[in-house]
């Protein structure tokens, strides 16, 4: 039986990590959850799965919950530094990092720790903080297992095999709602329109940014940090049906690849059972209704996130840190309707260029990088 701490079950990869949960009675076991505004659901969940231990940042308005777990015989722990105890609760083996943006880094952080292994989606604790994440994981000799779904095709298709015999891996991606929109018509996009995502159904701050494509930025990052590849081995493929996952060629020319529907249940059922697989329920995949696969360059005046995470990378030290803060900031600007989708890109570019760069930044250096480049981006909002 492994035991599992979920950080964000309320979310859309919690709920999802749920539900791949249920149908393992036998061999997962949650101990452990926390969500943050959505306290309906939290006590939807604590009644059916009956944690050990459950955390909300906020005191308030907690009754219901207080009511639920007193049947389910759950510890109720709150405040926002009280999360680490989610990421650290001694009966897990295993903690699923699904806490959205830069406040799931430090929770992830300390379960590396604490000596937990990771199955990984919060891709912002990597593009922030890589090389330290990475060099702390070795240290206290934790797997981290992807979640997120290109970078678990990657890690599928290199099971058994060498990374030195890695001539590139190839990161795919759907191209978004905005694939093949007029260029002039892409400034006055809306907020629904970016949130109407053709193949996956996520988080509304990812969804934006699989609209920017800065998604595939962050993952470029998490990917260089993840397999220790270097930014030129890495290359973006458009894929508009998302059923390749993504890609590895190795030195020979032979290709691997990892295929499926678009279900993130999949990638997150493996990084559980890892490295396991087992037998599940979901639906089949049909050869004859995916007969054509299609594969494009991306469109780089009509995504320029891409480029500016490649250039964050060759910069390297804390400009990572400073575009994922700019980048959250800008989303989250553009949700509430003060900046237009195209502005999301300017606004973070601006920031990389005025944010105080750091050559080799400490934990710390980088709470200090993020505070100043979500102000720098804040003033550029106004
Ligand atoms: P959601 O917005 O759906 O869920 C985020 C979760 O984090 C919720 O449980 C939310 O609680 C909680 N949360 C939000 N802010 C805070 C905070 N400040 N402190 C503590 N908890 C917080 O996001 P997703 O599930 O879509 O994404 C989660 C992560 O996984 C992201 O990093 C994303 O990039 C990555 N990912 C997601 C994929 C997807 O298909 N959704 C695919 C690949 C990667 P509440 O809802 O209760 O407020
Ligand atoms: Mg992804």
């Amino acid at each position: 039986m492994k035991h599992i701490s979920i950080l964000g079950s309320t979310g859309s990869i919690g709920t999802q990590a749920l539900d791949v949960i249920r149908q393992f009675p036998g061999k997962l076991k949650v101990v452990a959850l926390s969500g943050h505004t959505n306290i309906n659901l939290l006590i939807e969940q604590v009644r059916e799965f009956k944690p050990e231990i459950v955390h909300v940042s906020e005191d308030k308005n907690l009754e219901d919950l207080k009511n639920a777990i007193k049947t389910s015989g759950t510890k109720l722990i709150t405040g926002k530094e009280e999360l680490i105890n989610i990421a650290t609760y001694p009966k897990s083996d295993m903690v699923l990092s699904a806490i959205v943006g830069f406040a799931g880094l430090i929770p992830t952080i300390e379960a590396i720790k604490a000596g937990k292994d990771i199955a990984l989606a919060n891709k912002e604790t990597l593009v922030v903080a890589g090389d330290l994440v990475m060099d702390l994981a070795a240290k206290h000799n934790v797997n981290i297992i992807p979640v997120d779904s290109e970078h678990s095709a990657i890690f599928q298709c290199m099971q058994g095999e060498d990374y030195d015999m890695v001539r590139r891996i190839i990161l795919t991606a759907s191209g978004g709602p905005f694939r093949t929109t007029d260029l002039k018509k892409l400034q006055k996009v809306s907020v629904k329109d970016a949130l109407n995502h053709p193949n996956w159904s996520m988080g509304n701050k990812i969804t934006i940014d699989s609209a920017t494509m800065m998604n595939k930025g962050l993952e470029v990052i998490e990917a260089y940090h993840l397999f220790k590849i270097p930014p030129f081995k890495i290359e973006v493929i458009v894929h508009p049906e998302s059923i390749v996952h993504s890609l590895v060629e190795f030195k020979d020319r032979s290709i691997k690849a990892q295929l499926g529907l678009p279900d993130m249940r999949v990638p997150i059922q493996y990084a559980l059972t890892y490295p396991d697989r087992a037998k599940n329920t979901f639906e089949e995949f049909s050869f004859t209704k995916y007969a054509a696969l299609h594969f494009e360059q991306p469109d780089i005046k009509r995504f320029p996130a891409l480029d500016i995470a490649f250039e964050a990378i060759r910069r390297g030290g804390n400009t990572p840190c400073i575009i994922n803060a700019a980048n959250e900031i800008a989303v989250n600007a553009f949700l509430k309707e003060k900046i237009r989708f195209m502005q999301i890109p300017k606004i973070v570019e601006e920031t990389m260029e005025s944010a105080t760069p750091c050559v080799n930044p400490s934990i710390n250096d980088l709470l200090e990088t993020d505070i100043e480049s979500r102000k720098i981006a804040e003033e550029l909002i106004k």
